[in-house]
């Protein structure tokens, strides 16, 4: 195939990963068949931390459910549109909020991470996003899981549930969202 790298260019990292998904497809089975529905019908909204396995953790697997990552798992307007797709196209309509224990954004503030992003260039591009950091991990869970059942392009028959994922035990609790 052309433009298909032969490996001179690649990093150390890359080059794993390829040599990993070799195995990987060697091992691949018949997933190749599943459909493009998420047969449990369940959406994840979670947060992109590496400690978290939002399918395992839910006792799932491949083809079960669609899982929505970003910084800190929050219904960003981003995450939204992949929900409402999730939703709209496929058909899921069990949605879990989860963010979780030490997230990194828990403790920055909007002003401080908007620093950070800022670097030296100094460009003022930092203070444009909002980076939707977390005061309180119950409250966050709260107001992204009110922020889904209030979207007006949230359809009616859809359910959403919050929950913290402790990151030192892998327990899942469920925050009271009323
Ligand atoms: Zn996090």
């Amino acid at each position: 195939m052309s433009g298909i790298n032969s490996g001179d260019t690649m990093s150390e990292n890359i080059k794993r990963i390829i040599a990993a998904n070799r195995e990987y497809a060697r091992e691949f089975g018949d997933k190749g068949k599943l459909g493009i529905i998420p047969a449990r019908k369940i959406a994840i909204l979670t947060c992109m931390d590496a400690r978290i396995e939002p399918i395992r953790l839910a006792g799932l697997g491949v083809g079960d459910a669609h899982i929505v990552r970003n910084a800190g798992g929050r219904a960003s307007d981003d995450a939204i549109r992949s929900l409402i797709i999730s939703s709209r196209l496929v058909g899921t309509n069990e949605w879990l909020v989860i963010h979780h224990t030490a997230c990194g954004i828990e403790n920055l503030t909007q002003e401080k991470m908007a620093e950070k992003a800022g670097g030296a260039h100094k460009s003022g591009e930092g203070d444009y996003i909002n980076w939707l950091t977390i005061k309180d991990r119950v409250q966050s869970v709260k107001d992204d899981v009110k922020r889904l059942r209030d979207h007006p392009l949230t359809p009616k028959d859809v359910s959403v549930s919050g929950f913290i994922y402790d990151i030192e035990t892998g327990l899942l609790n469920e925050v009271d969202c009323g």
